[in-house]
């Protein structure tokens, strides 16, 4: 991306390095005239039935898989991945999502009734969701439509309205989320798109007084950023972070499953991905054939967006990062393993690697890689596994392979992580009710299901009393005895031992029979 002039970038297809867009950057003025436009229309777009907002959402469902292939092209275009990627992970997810929330918003943000327990009797208790106002959203390039759609059409299916400020590397998959949801119905107000890069389009948003919430996905670096800002104003924020993933293969594991499996996690969309699998941890029974597993699918595996089933690389800079660790672990003494094919072409192509004999104080083991390099490590007990995968700071996602599923929920709930997939790698953010974020490092808060919605709501809890009493034991003038009877009534209800609660009861009774005599 560089500066064209004033005020506009351009936007380089990382496959070809040539022009993919030219947009405008927007300053701190035009940022707050977008969040103003939200703010105005709040009232009515919180206003909206649940039957308005999933009509929208079907049909935005309906118009991007009609148009998938145009669509595809155009994030291809800016993000360098493969046509297959962009149709499975970023329109594929994004229709899903859309379809879900239609469905289900409406159920998940329904009030819930509650028990009002034994001090409050004959209340009804509920509590509801309501919209927060405007919701601010910062969204990165590497799955530029899906990672801008989950926040973005949470935010507007439990009605708020937003502003989207997409990567700059990404604008056009910004700009179609917004096409799409306004060809659907959408009204343009509810849904700003602000363009531009993080340096000013971004910190002028997450300056902004005039938002209720932050949902912010990216770097953990740039997220402490974000919520130190927020904290200025005690702005709500949903941070979903980076990630450095870890699979687990057991000496029980379907070897070939497992195999196949972690070489997609780890290299689909070269290995771009915050749940990418980065360390693959092998049980050392089956650590000889299953390297020579990994090796054999790695190698042939092709780089290049026509031919090659791994895209380019999005960024130079990561291009950068992913070359200093292979060079810092090789100098280290770690082995390349095994490397893919790069095809030829003008574009930002890496091979898919995978390391061996790596060491703890390696880069490429403590940072995230963001990139198609990962290393492959055997282990002696699930103990010393489990150790090493929670040694990281980060905490996004997981996996564990074994057929014998006692091990691997045993292994699952031991990885301190946001999520976790047995026999499978990195498919939790595509099942829309699953609710979705990371812990540690990784992240805070969750969207997708009906608690990542409810995370785009405030919770209003309400009581009703419907009956004829025309005052309550505890409202003034409290009257001389009841905190005997209230001692006794507590020891009745909550007391462990059967003679003490036999005893209050008698103690409690006795005293209200006093209370009412010199009352009478
Ligand atoms: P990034 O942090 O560099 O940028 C993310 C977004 O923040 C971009 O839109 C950028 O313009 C904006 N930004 C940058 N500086 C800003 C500032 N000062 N104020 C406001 N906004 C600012 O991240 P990236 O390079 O776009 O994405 C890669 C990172 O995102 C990786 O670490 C990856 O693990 C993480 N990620 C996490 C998830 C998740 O769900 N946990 C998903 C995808 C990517």
């Amino acid at each position: 991306m560089e500066e064209a002039q004033h005020r506009e970038y351009v936007v380089k297809n990382p496959a070809t390095g040539e022009e993919s867009g030219r947009y405008i950057q927007m300053d701190a003025a035009a940022v707050d005239a977008a969040v103003r436009v939200a703010r105005g229309f709040f009232t009515t777009w919180a206003a909206t039935s649940f039957e308005q907002r999933s009509r929208i959402f079907r049909k935005a469902s309906a118009l991007l898989a009609e148009r998938a292939a145009n669509y595809a092209d155009e994030i291809c275009a800016e993000t360098g991945k493969t046509r297959f990627d962009a149709l499975l992970s970023d329109i594929g997810s994004t229709c899903d999502l859309l379809s879900h929330l239609a469905k289900h918003a409406e159920k998940y943000l329904a009030p819930v009734e509650v028990p009002s327990g034994f001090l409050m009797p004959g209340r009804k208790a509920t509590y509801g969701f309501e919209p927060k106002g405007v919701i601010g959203i910062i969204a990165p390039w590497n799955y530029p439509l899906s990672l801008a759609a989950g926040p973005t059409v949470s935010g507007l299916a439990a009605g708020n309205t937003v502003v989207l400020k997409p990567s700059s590397q990404t604008t056009r998959s910004g700009l179609i989320l917004k096409e799409i949801l306004v060809k659907a119905g959408l009204p343009g107000q509810a849904f700003q798109v602000v363009t531009g890069d993080g340096s000013v389009t971004g910190q002028a948003l997450i300056e902004h007084t005039g938002l209720d919430m932050i949902a912010f996905t990216g770097s953990t670096e740039v997220g402490r950023r974000v919520q130190a800002e927020a904290a200025k104003r005690l702005t709500p924020t949903l941070m979903e972070l980076g990630g450095k993933d870890v699979a687990i293969v057991t000496q029980h594991a379907n070897l070939d499953r497992a195999a196949s499996a972690i070489v997609w996690a780890g290299f689909t969309h070269c290995g771009q991905t915050c749940m990418s699998t980065e360390v693959i941890l092998v049980e050392r029974a089956v650590y000889e054939p299953f390297k020579r597993l990994l090796a054999d699918l790695t190698k042939a595996l092709k780089s290049g967006t026509r031919a090659g089933e791994i895209g380019a690389m999005t960024l130079a800079s990561q291009v950068d990062i992913v070359k200093r660790q292979l060079e810092d672990a090789t100098l280290k003494g770690a082995t390349v393993l095994a490397s893919g094919q790069t095809l030829e072409g003008p574009g930002q192509y890496m091979p898919p690697t995978l390391l061996t004999d790596t060491t703890p104080e390696m880069a490429v083991r403590r940072e995230e890689t963001f990139g198609p390099l990962h290393v492959v490590i055997p282990f002696d007990t699930l103990e010393e596994a489990i150790e090493i995968a929670n040694q990281t700071e980060y905490g996004l996602s997981g996996s564990v392979f074994t057929q014998d599923l006692e091990e691997g929920r045993r292994i699952a709930q031991a990885l301190h992580t946001g999520s976790v997939n047995i026999n499978d790698a990195l498919i939790t953010y595509a099942i829309p009710s699953l609710p979705f974020g990371g812990v540690k490092q990784s992240g805070m808060g969750r969207y997708h299901g009906a608690i990542g919605l409810q995370s785009f709501t405030n919770i209003k809890s309400m009581t009703e009393y419907k009956g004829r009493m025309k005052r309550e034991f505890y409202w003034y003038p409290v009257r001389p005895g009841s905190d005997r009877i209230l001692a006794h009534a507590l020891k009745v209800m909550y007391s462990r031992n059967v003679f003490r609660r036999i005893w209050g009861s008698l103690r409690a009774l006795g005293s209200l029979v006093g209370v009412v005599l010199k009352g009478s």
